[in-house]
């Protein structure tokens, strides 16, 4: 299942060029065109959904893993300091390709990535009525 108008439905039928760095029968990894930091690629599965509330649980699976592959690979090879995964759902969370997708972003001592929220102290209350809702 693909979409046409889909940007990384194309990557992955060759429609438009990529870096792919791995894949299997259910994923493909390539590199992101706007690099995060060096090394910054995704994972996406080749089943065409279109965010976090729409994938498959197994077809989430199958990208978590391929995703925790490269993220040793990177490791190996590339020898960050660190990495961070991260998934961006809806416009408001950052989404702008509505084809789901992990990013894999290596980290680098002094590389200009940072924290998007400002921790703070939280309210225990309200915490605890959130989890209420939550139960
Ligand atoms: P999002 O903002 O949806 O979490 O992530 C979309 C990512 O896809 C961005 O980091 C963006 O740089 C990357 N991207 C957008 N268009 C293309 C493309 O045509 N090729 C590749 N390789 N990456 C893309
Ligand atoms: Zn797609």
């Amino acid at each position: 299942m693909s979409d046409d108008d889909c940007i990384f439905c194309k990557i992955i039928d060759g429609q438009i060029p990529g870096q792919v760095v791995d894949q299997d029968e259910r994923t493909v990894s390539f590199m992101d065109i706007n690099p995060a930091t060096r090394g910054h690629a995704l994972v996406i599965p080749r089943r065409h959904a279109r965010d976090l509330l729409e994938i498959e649980p197994s077809e989430l699976e199958a990208v978590a893993v391929a995703a925790q592959r490269l993220a040793g690979r990177i490791h190996e090879r590339l020898e960050p300091a660190g990495i961070n995964l991260l998934n961006s759902c809806g416009r408001a969370g950052w989404q702008t390709v509505f084809h789901f997708h992990i990013h894999v972003i290596p980290r680098y001592e002094g590389d200009p990535l940072r924290l998007p929220w400002t921790p703070g102290e939280g309210d225990p209350e309200e915490i605890a009525k959130v989890a209420e809702q939550l139960r």
